[in-house]
């Protein structure tokens, strides 16, 4: 892009063309007042404050804002007649706006009150027209006071730009303009709470503050958000050692300041009174408080007798999608090494055990190598069994920017009518049949073959068996792929030559994707279909055309298996079966790891649970009962253990069933590293003191370890990530001290180091998965499960703001099924399995498929799982009365 070259206040500074005099003097660290601009919203031009003296060929008064920059100009931002204009405009706003900051809760961060400050305004000249209207609290986190509001947009064009939901708007015109929803009605919106974030006066507030802090009195230590997979940067605000807000800054991070409901709102959880802050010890059946000491005395002596008693292998480890990266080594170190066993997993890796090595081999490969913060330079957006409104709210505001700033286009498959409110000018919907993924996806690269849409002979010279993939091709018959999935020939042709000609393709795979009986097929697919579209081009010269991003649940997902707390992998996806792999990792460990730990069988610890060939299990940071897909099974599991140590931060429901439960500090206690669904490690701080005597999760490993004779003498996590770049190639150069002001992505890393050889296509056959033969007449409906926006595991249920928005779980029924059955929102449903059975709130709507219900799994506190026992579990609803 040309530079343009200007001088601002006598600075010479160099920008891209087409920026604005405030954006160029803002990249500058030149101030100029204003409090309508902010660089992530588009344009507005309302304040008027932001007047600068520009010459270019003449000298004038201009909008810094709205104005371009130019080659050779020169801006003086503060010369006595902008000044006095300046001025003329803060009297104006002033003089009807309340004098209220000792009161209002923006005092001492406010724009107004700072500019009102520099500019040395007292007295106004004018009179005072102040409006008195009364404030608006119709939902428990977010109020809005007119009276403070200057209408600069921000919060309009936030609500409509970022988050998509549009649930603001001006109201009325000229002197009675508000802002404010659609006929008065309540708020409706996702409540990310971005309208008190760019708010430059108090108009906006976070209800939840409730006078708890004063701007100046909070410690603001900025860490990673620890609910879903997109690892928001947030800023935890702190007074006398409790979290009493969150805040965001847009110059951190990869989310440009974005945060969803859950980011900014769910701290709570950090001092619910229901936090374990004692060891806990069985006694009588009973769980009684204890000491540290009497804890992991009675934790190493147990472990010893049954290693002793029943040999290797005969303890297992679960470890955790939320615990650090730090942890999680340690933890897989602690189990091989200390309790002698290789039954170690967690549980991304037991509902899908086949992505790990797919995501590992698309990343060598060169289809996943780019981070979440490059979502915003794509033209082309696929959302494949995606729902990035619920599962990861941030990155919609991340694909909104780049449909509004590149004119991306979108295509959104999923065989439910996912909703995601975006302005892009082709927004493709493509509703597949459940369970037809991978004839969709065959179907795509049958059409990119038959139009010869990439250049053969080189897609052939890159790649190993282009001949192979194209003649197990012939076999698939567009015809049969429009019928079984329900997709009209000319879309799929639509969507093959769109994802061709993009320069710039992200596809975000979903769990509806990777959780589905066919999910490995169908990414294997995926991958193919990458791999020929972007094998014609030089990956040496050109980053890759298209790329997936692989969608994850939790905080650390990704970060958790990267850790190797998985049985087929070391850390760093080492082999486990090979021998250099097994002679690294002793010398580094000092141990000698024994041969019942490499078996090739890799049995899911659930079923040797249930097979009786686990005695011990050591649980860190993860409610089984609750959150594994099989709920009756892990209840059985749990039940053959003879001892079970749960680590956590709360008594969940598997730390009920617990002998030993040790109390975990949360994320705003902890030091150490998060890695996101892009593959970035970010690095997590220390805010606060650990809550009661719970401690950091990698110190609990470390004291077991050393009770247990190994001299685990870390000092801090800088030490733990010193030893997983000794031992993971793909973490290599990563530097703990530098992550806390650069981020660190191993999948580009990992990439540029290696070569790729040429990919090897896997012949996939395009079978279908029929749902409906499922189902039957005792059982007529199919259950759908995914991820809700204002829930996600532990956290969300002990976070009062969250729970104040939604507070319970429901069913969606598809509106064709409710008129069935008579049905309307808030009728109470028993939704039943062979299983079990379990009363839910009704909601209409058009989101699942006739003849499918959907529920989220995202709410802890009800057991989806009790009737769940498949992916798609055959269900019946009925009326409590019935
Ligand atoms: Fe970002 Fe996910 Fe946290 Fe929301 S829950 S703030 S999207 S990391």
């Amino acid at each position: 892009m040309k530079k343009i070259q200007l001088v601002i206040d006598d600075k010479t500074i160099i920008v891209p063309e087409g920026t604005n005099i405030f954006q160029a003097a803002l990249d500058n660290d030149i101030s100029i007042p204003g409090l309508c601009y902010h660089p992530k919203l588009s344009q507005f031009g309302g304040c008027r404050l932001c007047m600068v003296e520009v010459t270019e060929k003449r000298t004038r008064h201009r909008f810094a804002c709205a104005h371009p920059v130019s080659e050779g100009m020169t801006v003086k931002v503060n010369t006595p007649e902008v000044t006095r204009y300046r001025k003329a405009v803060m009297e104006y706003l002033l003089a009807q706006h309340p004098l209220d900051c000792p009161t209002c809760d923006k005092s001492g961060e406010c724009g107004l009150q700072n500019i009102t400050h520099d500019l040395s305004l007292s007295e106004s000249r004018f009179k005072t027209v102040r409006m008195n209207a009364p404030m608006i609290r119709d939902n428990p986190l977010l109020e809005l006071n007119r009276n403070r509001c200057i209408l600069c947009s921000r919060c309009v064009s936030t609500c409509k730009e970022i988050a998509g939901d549009g649930s603001i708007d001006f109201q009325n015109r000229g002197i009675k303009t508000v802002v404010g929803t659609a006929f008065d009605r309540p708020l409706n919106c996702s409540f990310c709470g971005g309208c008190v974030a760019v708010c430059p006066t108090g108009a906006w507030q976070n209800r939840t503050l409730g006078f708890h802090g004063r701007s100046w009195e909070f410690e603001k230590i900025s860490t990673i958000c620890t609910y879903c997979a997109v690892g928001c940067t947030l800023v935890l605000n702190t007074k006398r050692g409790s979290v009493r807000r969150i805040t965001s800054d847009d110059r951190l991070g990869i989310n440009e300041g974005n945060l969803c409901v859950k980011g900014r709102f769910g701290h709570e959880f950090i001092h619910s009174t229901e936090r374990i802050k004692t060891p806990f010890m069985r006694r009588d059946n009973k769980l009684h408080p204890a000491t540290w000491d009497e804890a992991i005395d009675y934790i190493a002596k147990n472990f010893r007798n049954i290693i002793q008693n029943h040999g290797d292998m005969s303890i297992g480890g679960i470890g955790s999608e939320k615990c650090t990266n730090e942890a999680n080594y340690l933890f897989q170190k602690f189990c091989r090494s200390v309790l002698k066993t290789n039954h170690i997993d967690n549980l991304a890796n037991m509902r899908s055990p086949f992505l790990n090595g797919l995501i590992y081999e698309s990343v060598m490969n060169g289809t996943t190598t780019t981070s979440l913060k490059d979502l915003q330079n794509a033209n082309l957006f696929f959302f494949f069994g995606a729902d990035i409104s619920e599962a990861h709210p941030v990155i919609g505001g991340m694909v909104r920017k780049a449909i509004r700033m590149n004119n991306a286009n979108l295509i959104i498959a999923n065989a439910r009518n996912i909703i995601f409110h975006n302005t892009a000018k082709n927004d493709l919907r493509l509703r597949y049949t459940l369970g037809s993924q991978t004839v969709l996806i065959n179907a795509l690269l049958k059409v990119i073959k038959d139009k010869i849409l990439v250049n053969v002979k080189r897609a052939e010279r890159n790649t190993n068996n282009l001949k192979e993939l194209y003649a197990s091709l012939d076999t698939v018959n567009i015809n049969e792929a429009v019928k079984v999935t329900n997709i009209p020939e000319e879309t799929i042709t639509n969507v093959a030559l769109s994802l061709v000609k993009s320069k710039n393709c992200r596809i975000i795979c979903g769990k509806d994707i990777t959780d589905d009986p066919n999910g490995e097929k169908t990414i294997q697919a995926l991958i193919n279909l990458c791999t020929l579209i972007n094998a014609p081009h030089d990956t040496d010269k050109n980053p890759p055309h298209i790329s997936i991003v692989f969608s994850r649940s939790h905080n650390n997902s990704q970060g958790v298996n990267d850790m190797g707390v998985t049985p087929e992998f070391f850390p760093g996806y080492l082999d486990i079966q090979n021998a250099s792999n097994r002679e690294k990792v002793e010398k580094l460990w000092n141990v000698e790891l024994h041969n019942a730990l490499f078996t090739k069988d890799h049995k899911n610890i659930i079923d040797s649970a249930l097979q009786n060939k686990l005695k011990a299990l050591y649980i860190m940071g993860e409610n089984l009962m609750v959150n594994y897909p099989r709920g009756k099974e892990v209840q059985k599991a749990l039940g053959n253990i003879d001892f079970l140590v749960v680590q956590d931060t709360f008594l969940t429901e598997t730390a009920q069933m617990a002998n030993v439960v040790l109390p975990m500090a949360t994320y705003a206690e902890n030091e150490g590293t998060f890695t996101n669904m892009g593959m970035t490690v970010q690095r997590i701080n220390k805010a606060i003191q650990p809550i009661g005597e719970a401690k950091c999760d990698w110190e609990i490993i470390c004291d077991l370890a050393k009770k247990m004779g190994y001299p685990y003498s870390y000092a801090s996590p800088k030490e733990i990530v010193s030893e997983i770049e000794s031992l993971s190639p793909m973490y290599s150069g990563i530097n703990f001290d530098r992550l806390k002001r650069k981020e660190f992505h191993w999948a580009s890393s990992a990439f540029a180091k290696n070569k790729p050889s040429n990919y090897t296509f896997r012949v996939i056959q395009s079978d279908a998965l029929d749902t409906n033969a499922m189902k039957n007449s005792d059982f007529p409906f199919i259950l759908l499960t995914g991820a809700n926006l204002n829930h996600l595991g532990t956290y969300s249920r002990y976070s009062k703001a969250l729970t104040s928005v939604v507070s319970e779980c429901f069913v969606e029924i598809n509106r064709k099924d409710a008129d069935k059955m008579q049905l309307q929102d808030g009728d109470t449903v028993i939704v039943e399995s062979l299983q079990g059975k379990l009363p839910l709130p009704v909601k209409v709507t058009i989101r699942p498929p006739e003849g499918c219900i959907y529920v989220s799994e995202d709410f802890e506190k009800t057991p989806l799982n009790s009737i769940r026992y498949q992916t798609y579990t055959p269900v019946k609803i009925y009326k409590e009365t019935d």
